[in-house]
Formats: structure tokens, C-alpha cells, sequence
């Protein structure tokens, strides 16, 4: 008998069916619930464990099961210790992502992750999940000098387009054209992203690194790392020196609503804590050493609070604005359907509020951020305040840049943390370059040697002249 053609469809579909059940079996993480909280036990042992499960995290798990040579090669354990997220950097991101660094390192890291996020369904895609969509929105950055900052801006543009991002310079001229609504006194230069530049949700950022790192085969745990058990050898330096090297072989994983912990034997630790990875450098005995000593350095990298506030968009405003950095203090982002966003914070030489919460100081806003925002773009004289919020930098106190690399005395612990106010566009290039250290042994694609950890005790700044 033939089969008529409407049969033959139907019974293609019908295999299709079965064979979408079965890849969501084989898949662990394509039906991915948020909602649903894993709380087992971590398992004894695991080759590498990642310390925080935020865009870092996660982009270093990814990572290292997208480079593995053997499949199940390499087991990688995250330990996340609030899976609602409520305090870490990236959920109380903005999101921003722009090319106008000064470091070719930045500019670089930056880079990849534009093109990332491109791609990113050919990165993050599941099969049988629904596609990835980090609501990314392109749109430029635009940095206004006064006469102080005019020849650094220049020197920064020179860079940029040397390393191949798309960025102009405005004279003040071409920026009241461009952008009428801004009052241009005192500035003598701005620079525009052309390209590579915007914001996109984190949530879903962080959301689509962990599902598909799950269906690689990541395991992960609802725990507190709460310490870590190491060996140690004396060995002697060149300079004939007595050097204290550990190796940590075990970490403590406490369970949620527990005082019981499970110690889990592990060749290589990832301190992804983000602002809390000083405090889990310190459990190892980072900086415990003695003074002026690599042993003696600590971990530099602790919470800051910084404030966002959206506001409703001023009607009078044209369409194709997308951050404007005038002031350390103030950055306000445009979002073209919610309003205005202002990214408040505390410039260095201000106090810092305190950390142990996250309640917004409205009064900083009225006072420091408002009248510098209404000064630069009048049509801000009256705002109507929509939300606001609170979050922590992941602060690095020495030089306000990512710190990527294994420990000089601890051979199997890697940080990938200090990313200040730069981290989530950094994720998917640092989650990459953490891979290629611990599987090739070196970087291999993007050369990120001056982001070390020695750079802290040979006092040799990274220094990041845009920082936001
Ligand atoms: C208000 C604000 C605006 C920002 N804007 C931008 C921006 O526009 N662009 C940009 O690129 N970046 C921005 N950032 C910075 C960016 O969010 C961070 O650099 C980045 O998200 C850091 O990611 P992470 O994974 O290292 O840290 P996190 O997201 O904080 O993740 C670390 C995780 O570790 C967990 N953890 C900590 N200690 C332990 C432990 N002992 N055991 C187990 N788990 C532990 C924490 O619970 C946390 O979930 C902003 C940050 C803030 C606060």
C-alpha cells in the first residue's frame, strides 16, 4: 500500500516527538526551572569546583565543558550559596556593555563579548529549549571630556581604533547636533560608540550560561563554601628563600539551613565569588603571610554599594541615546520603553555607605547625582523618580580591574573576580580566558597576563583609565 504524503509528515513528526523526550532526558539542563532549587548534597569529588554561580561562575563552567577534549573529561562542580540571587553583582547589574576602555586587555574582552552575544545561540543555544534572548540592545556609549580629560580621551579614541572598536570623537559642535537636549559647557571633546555598544538583561545573561552548562553536564549545589583544607611543602626560591607552597584538596561545602558540611576532594579551585571572593581567598590563607611577602597580599576585592534609579524619560529627548558618562557619579542609560536609568555611585574620594545593606540613600541621588544630571541635560530639572535599587560592585581596592589567574603560592586556585563595574559584559571573554588557563595552561586567545594576581604584590597597576 502507498503511504499518502500527510502520513508520511505525521509519522516524521511523531519520531520527531520521541526523539526531542529522549534529548531531554540525555540533557539535564534543557527543561531548566528557575523555580526549581537544587538542594542535594555536592557530590565527594569533582575535578574543578567554581566558588559563586553568577555570570562569572557560570561562564567558567560553560567554558571548560565547551573546551574539554573527552566528553565527561572534566567534572565541574558550581557552588552557589543563594540560588534567588538576591545579592549578587550581576542579577543588580544595568548590563551596559561598551568598547571605550583604555587597556587593549578591556577594549578586547569587550569585544569577544559583543560578538558573543551575537552569536549567542550558537554559544548557548540547548536543543529542544527555547532560543536565548538577552533582550540585547545596541546603542552607544558617549564619554564627554572637559579640558582635564580632553588629550586622555584622545589618547583612549587612539587606542579603541587601533584595537578595531568603532568609536568618533565630537567637537562640542557636532555633539549639540547630534544630541540637542545636552548642555555642552565646559565640555571640549565627547567619543560615541559606533558599534559593539548597548545593554542587554543579565538575568537572562546568567540564566543561559547555567542552562547550557548544565545540559554539558556541570553539576551544581545549593551551599556555602565555608573553607578548605590544603597541603603544604617548603620549597626553596632561586634567591635561596624559604617558599611556603599549598595546594588545596578538599573545600568545605556547607548545606542550606545546616551546620553540617561536605568536604569535596577537587584538583583545581575557581574563586568566582565575586564581591565576596576576598573573604573566600582569605579561608584559604591568602594574605595571611607576612608583611611585604607574596604570601602577605591579600585578595583585594570587596562590596561596594551602588545605586540605580530609573527615572521617566523626558519626552523632549530623541531616540538613539544609549549611556552618557559625565562624572564618576553620574551615568545615566536610556532605556528606550522603560525611561531613563542613573547609575549613582561613590566616586573615590566620597565616603562609601555602608555595605551590610542594600537600602538606597535617596538623599545621595537629591544631593550629588540630580543636580549634576540636570546641569548636563536641563530637560532633567524635573524628574519623576520611577524605581531604584541597590547593588554590590565586585570592588578590586587596588586598581578597579579584573583579577584573572592562578595564585603564585597556591598552584590550583584561579581567581576570576575584581571586575568592579565591568563584569557582566566581561563574562563570556573571562569565563574563556579561566578555561584556557586551567585546560591549555596558558592564555590562547585573548593575552590577559596583566590582569595577575602578582600584579598586587608587584604593585604594578592595571590601570583602566575609563572606569564607570
Ligand atoms: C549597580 C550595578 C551596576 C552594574 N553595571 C554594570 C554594567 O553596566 N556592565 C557590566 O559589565 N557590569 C556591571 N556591573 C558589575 C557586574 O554586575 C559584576 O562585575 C559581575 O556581575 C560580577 O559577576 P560575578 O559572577 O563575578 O559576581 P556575582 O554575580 O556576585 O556572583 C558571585 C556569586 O558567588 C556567590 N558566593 C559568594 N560567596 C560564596 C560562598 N562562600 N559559597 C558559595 N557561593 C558564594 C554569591 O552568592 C554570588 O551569587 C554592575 C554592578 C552593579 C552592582
Amino acid at each position: 500500500m502507498v503511504r499518502k504524503q500527510d502520513d508520511f509528515f505525521q509519522g516524521v513528526e511523531s519520531e520527531f516527538a520521541k526523539f526531542r523526550e529522549k534529548m531531554k532526558d540525555a540533557l539535564p539542563g534543557s527543561d531548566w526551572n528557575p523555580l526549581n532549587i537544587h538542594s542535594g548534597l555536592p557530590p565527594e569529588r569533582a575535578d574543578i569546583v567554581i566558588v559563586g554561580g553568577g555570570a562569572v561562575g557560570w561562564s567558567t563552567a560553560y567554558w571548560l565543558k565547551k573546551k574539554e577534549r573527552v566528553r565527561d573529561g572534566v567534572r565541574v562542580l558550581v557552588v552557589e550559596k543563594d540560588p534567588t540571587y538576591s545579592k549578587s553583582s550581576t542579577v543588580l547589574s544595568i548590563g551596559g556593555i561598551r568598547q571605550q576602555f583604555s587597556m587593549p586587555e578591556n577594549i578586547h574582552m569587550s569585544m569577544y563579548s559583543a560578538f558573543f552575544l551575537r552569536n549567542i545561540n550558537e554559544y548557548l543555544g540547548v536543543a529542544n529549549g527555547d532560543p536565548v534572548d538577552v533582550q540585547f540592545n545596541p546603542s552607544g556609549y558617549l564619554f564627554l571630556a572637559s579640558e582635564d580629560g580632553a588629550s586622555t580621551m584622545e589618547e583612549n579614541y587612539q587606542t579603541q581604533r587601533h584595537e578595531g572598536a568603532k568609536v568618533e570623537l565630537l567637537s562640542p559642535e557636532e555633539l549639540k547636533n547630534k544630541f540637542p537636549w545636552i548642555n555642552t559647557e565646559g565640555i571640549v571633546l565627547a567619543s560615541y560608540g559606533l558599534e559593539n555598544e548597548g545593554w542587554l538583561d543579565p538575568w537572562s545573561l546568567l540564566n543561559a550560561f547555567r542552562r547550557k552548562a548544565l545540559s554539558m553536564g556541570v553539576y551544581h549545589c545549593h551551599g556555602e563554601v565555608t573553607g578548605f583544607s590544603c597541603s603544604s611543602r617548603e620549597l626553596v626560591s632561586a634567591e635561596g628563600d624559604p617558599v611556603m607552597y599549598k595546594r588545596i584538596s578538599h573545600v568545605n561545602v556547607r548545606m542550606p539551613y545546616s551546620l553540617e558540611y561536605q568536604p569535596v576532594e577537587c584538583a583545581v579551585v575557581v574563586n568566582a565569588a565575586g564581591p565576596w571572593s576576598g573573604e573566600v581567598a582569605e579561608m584559604v590563607g591568602v594574605g595571611s603571610g607576612p608583611p611585604q611577602t607574596m604570601a602577605g597580599v591579600k585578595l583585594p576585592v570587596e562590596p561596594k554599594k551602588r545605586y540605580s534609579h530609573s527615572v521617566a524619560l523626558p519626552l523632549s529627548m530623541g531616540k538613539d541615546l544609549g549611556f552618557v558618562l559625565d562624572t564618576p557619579a553620574v551615568n545615566p542609560k536610556r532605556f528606550p520603553d522603560a525611561g531613563f536609568w542613573v547609575k549613582g555611585g561613590h566616586s573615590d574620594n566620597e565616603e562609601e555607605p555602608e555595605v551590610t545593606d542594600l537600602e538606597v540613600d535617596h538623599k545621595f541621588f537629591e544631593d550629588k547625582v540630580w543636580p549634576k544630571l540636570a546641569f548636563r541635560i536641563p530637560a532633567f530639572e524635573s524628574l519623576k523618580m520611577k524605581s531604584a535599587w541597590a547593588g554590590y560592585y565586585d570592588y578590586n581596592t587596588f586598581d578597579q580591574n579584573a583579577i584573572l589567574g592562578m595564585h603564585p603560592l597556591i598552584n590550583n586556585l584561579f581567581f576570576a573576580t575584581g571586575f568592579s563595574g565591568h563584569g557582566l559584559q566581561q563574562s563570556p571573554a573571562a569565563g574563556r580566558a579561566i578555561a584556557e588557563l586551567i585546560l591549555d595552561g596558558g592564555f590562547q586567545t585573548i593575552d590577559l597576563n596583566a590582569l595577575s594576581f602578582e600584579r598586587v604584590y608587584l604593585e604594578k597597576k592595571a590601570l583602566e583609565k575609563n572606569i564607570v
